[in-house]
């Protein structure tokens, strides 16, 4: 099927019904990339939290470049994926080195950015400097397999590619539509044609889309293949100091929650015990938490925590690495999300304090 107002329709659509009042919609490239990376996988509604307090802390890519990476943690701390936060550091590092300070116009440059795909490429150059690149994410998937009926297998290259050239093919004739039309095909696909009841009454397509004539509406697009969940168990130890201080180390920069702060880990509760040992601590003070429970990507992991107090002390253990962290100086110190949580439940009040 051609249609030849596909976009015609959607930015008439996107200027009366589509969102305009996120911070992040101007023509900065900057905002633009910082918001795209900050969407993907994380909710609008929780962006729209995280986003001004970071755009506050870094207000240009030089900033950016210029913060410690600990820095950029604390401040994404929650919103998980951190290899997201990682690569932004990263990549305004190549932007300030490579690029003099300021965002490259070119999509393909774009793409050369640590954590920088197509579609996020594109929508920079699209909203920054209203160049006709078409942008391609899950929602404008489900978008244009409904309304011209595409039936493929999502995990298929080939059918990806197809997909990207429909997408090249509508796009407006004019530079100046490139931001109402970029932001027409995120809000169509965010709000109107959801995954589950599309609000097919609402959407400029609804005369046209072949899925909707067909009644396969709930089969388009087709549903990739879960992903098998493996369950796994750790513990961790939670030592509070009697000022109130809780002992964190660096995890490394690779494997989950790399770069942020954690408590000892193990996947033993023997490992734990050994390692309380340079602590003088007993195994019989200590107390069992509630078991959390946190899903990543390909795993559910169990969490369960063992609380002990320690007595102040000069001096810190020997053989081990990690430091002793005031309350006060807990949020801003980046660390995945169940240790927040647990924190926040878990620690108790003290009185005492160390000297
Ligand atoms: S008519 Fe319904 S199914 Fe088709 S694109 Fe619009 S919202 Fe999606």
């Amino acid at each position: 099927m051609i249609l030849p107002d596909f976009s015609s329709r959607l930015i008439a659509w996107q200027k009366q019904y589509g969102r305009h009042h996120f911070p992040w919609q101007t023509d900065d490239a900057y905002c633009v990339w910082l918001s795209e990376i900050m969407l993907q996988q994380t909710q609008t509604v929780t962006v729209a939290e995280y986003y001004p307090r970071f755009w506050a802390a870094f207000p240009t890519v030089r900033d950016l470049a210029a913060a410690e990476q600990e820095q950029v943690l604390a401040l994404w701390a929650g919103l998980g994926y951190y290899s997201r936060a990682r690569n932004l550091h990263k990549a305004a590092r190549q932007i300030v080195a490579e690029f003099g300070g300021t965002f490259p116009q070119r999509r393909t440059e774009l793409e050369k950015l640590c954590g920088v795909g197509r579609s996020t490429a594109a929508a920079i150059v699209a909203f920054a400097f209203r160049q006709r690149e078409t942008i391609l994410d899950g929602n404008v998937k489900r978008v244009l397999c409904r309304v011209f009926a595409r039936d493929g297998n999502p995990a298929d290259k080939h059918f990806e590619r197809q997909l990207w050239l429909l997408a090249e093919s509508l796009l407006p004739e004019n530079g100046d539509d490139m931001p109402a039309y970029t932001q027409g095909l995120m809000d169509l696909g965010a709000t109107v044609c959801t995954r589950s009841k599309p609000v097919c009454e609402m959407c400029p397509m609804n005369d046209v889309c072949q899925a909707r004539k067909e009644g396969r509406i709930g089969e388009l697009p087709r549903k990739k293949t879960p992903l098998a969940i493996k369950q796994q168990t750790v513990f961790w130890l939670l030592l509070q100091r009697d000022d109130g201080a809780v002992w964190l180390q660096k995890r490394p920069q690779k494997g989950i929650w790399a770069g942020l702060y954690c408590l000892p880990e193990s996947d033993s509760a023997k490992g734990l015990a050994e390692y309380a040992g340079n602590f003088a601590v007993q195994a019989a003070d200590w107390e069992e938490l509630p078991a959390i429970w946190h899903r990543l990507t390909h795993r559910l992991l169990e969490i369960i925590p063992f609380y002990v107090r320690v007595p102040c002390s000069e001096r810190l253990p020997e053989k081990v690495t990690g430091q002793w962290v005031l309350p006060a100086k807990l949020p801003e110190t980046g660390m995945p999300k169940p240790l927040q949580s647990l924190l926040e439940n878990g620690l108790r009040v003290t009185h005492n304090i160390c000297g």
